[in-house]
């Protein structure tokens, strides 16, 4: 019943020759032979040993890393009602050709999905449109408005893989805690964006020594870290699954920590722009850089890195949000909030964190895929008789990012520009060739 949705693509023929393989799950750090037979990881041999199945293709892989895919548990795809942004066909192109095999919709497109036939004809739409599998959340509370419950029940047999409001905060804890009762009957988790109003007010990036000198309102640290700590406290005596959005800051880490330490079944996950950035990029006033939360400081930033490492926090999340250039060019105030992400994250966490020795590249791929557990689906393993969920990546390649354009509809992307390693050769998600590099040459058997 919740399963997550594509169109029908045929399952994948392949043999990647002299691939080096690296799945941290199942200890997997050789160089293979991979066949891929009917969409499925069929055998690994050594180099040079296996025949190409046929009438497939085979893939000249030599120097190139094969890595489980990536799945993103919280993406932007703007449809319905905002497809000059993005729509289902674009935003999973985009993941695809960033290396991902399943990423999840967030609710609050326009109208809302707060109500079970607009769940099912998004997850009919998808069926035909989506390159890749992609699960949809549906709304806590109808119209995001703050007030009255969604019937989460009905939604959730409807396909829901879970219930949030993101873009806003679920203001009232006792909304919250009626939302965790009905969690509990019906299953799936609510995710939280987490800040409180009143604290967040009409600020635009984040208040510190930058938002001073820039005479620009801002949005404490606090903010976020309350709401978590009251939230946490209100899924342990209800006993639901929470699990944090996009966190920004160290004392947002830290009571997510303590939950945890409590027994809490809390989860939480990081954006790379958090993870990479600060309010200094904001100096430019370039509009790129306004997101909720917003970037935030040194401190907040290495606090987020800690527990990336610690595994306090598991997944690395994209908050892929794509705006139109008209809607992003505008004075920074006024600009609307969010960054895209999907077709930029492991190369711009690659270059940043894996190669000056920050974090190692294992733990980088285990955070990109670990979200499979938390929305219901196989996790990704190189092992032989798993769908093949699988990114062929080739770690020497530099590219600026942005320089050939975007499978997004939108270009607001934060690290446009950058000089970054790693490019994504190719991607099958769930057996079928989902996305391939157009100078990566493929010949047939
Ligand atoms: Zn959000
Ligand atoms: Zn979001």
């Amino acid at each position: 019943m919740n399963a997550l949705s594509a169109s029908p693509r045929p399952p994948a023929e392949l043999l990647l020759r002299g691939a080096h393989l690296l799945d941290p799950r199942s200890g997997l750090d050789s160089t293979r032979d991979v066949l891929i037979r009917d969409g499925r990881i069929a055998e690994l041999a050594p180099p040079g040993t296996l025949e190409a199945p046929g009438g497939g293709e085979v893939v000249d892989a030599e120097g190139r890393h094969l890595f489980p895919a990536f799945v993103d548990p919280h993406v932007h795809l703007r449809t319905p009602g905002q497809e000059h942004k993005e729509d289902l066909d674009t935003g999973t192109r985009a993941a695809a050709a960033g290396g991902y095999c399943a990423v999840v919709a967030m609710p609050n497109t326009d109208p809302v999905i707060d109500h079970p036939a607009l769940l099912r004809g998004l997850i009919d739409a998808a069926a035909r449109e989506a390159r890749i599998p992609v699960g949809f959340m549906a709304a806590i509370s109808q119209g995001l408005a703050g007030e009255h419950l969604t019937d989460m029940s009905a939604l959730r047999s409807a396909g829901a893989i879970g219930f949030t409001d993101d873009g806003k905060p679920v203001a009232s804890a006792g909304l919250l805690r009626h939302a965790l009762r009905n969690q509990i009957l019906c299953g799936g988790f609510l995710a939280l964006h987490e800040e409180d109003p009143a604290l967040s007010l009409d600020g635009v990036m984040h208040e510190g020594t930058v938002s001073v000198e820039l005479g620009l309102a801002g949005i404490p640290s606090i903010s976020e870290s309350t709401m978590i700590a009251r939230d946490a406290q209100i899924a342990e005596a209800e006993r639901g699954r929470v699990h944090f959005q996009h966190l920004s800051a160290r004392r947002s880490v830290e009571a997510l920590a303590e939950a945890r330490s409590r027994g809490i079944a809390a989860s939480g996950e990081v954006t790379p722009h958090h993870l990479l950035l600060t309010d200094e990029s904001v100096r430019s006033l370039d509009s790129s850089f306004k997101m909720n939360p917003p970037l935030r400081g040194e401190d907040d930033r290495a606090g987020l890195l800690d527990a990336l490492r610690s595994g306090t926090i598991e997944f690395i999340a994209t908050d892929h949000a794509p705006h139109s250039r008209d809607e992003k060019n505008v004075p920074f105030e006024q600009a609307p909030m969010g960054t895209t992400g999907l077709e930029s994250s492991f190369a711009v966490l690659y270059t940043e964190l894996v190669l000056p020795g920050v974090i190692e590249l294992e733990l980088l791929i285990d955070r990109l895929t670990a979200a499979a557990a938390l929305i219901g689906i196989e996790t990704p393993s190189l092992t032989p008789g798993s769908t093949a969920n699988v990114c062929l990546i080739d770690l020497a390649a530099q590219w600026r990012i942005g320089e050939s354009g975007y499978e997004s509809r939108s270009s607001n992307c934060c690290f446009a520009g950058r000089e970054v390693s790693g490019r994504v050769l190719m991607t099958v998600a769930d057996g079928a060739v989902a996305y391939r590099e157009r100078a990566f040459a493929v010949s047939a058997a």
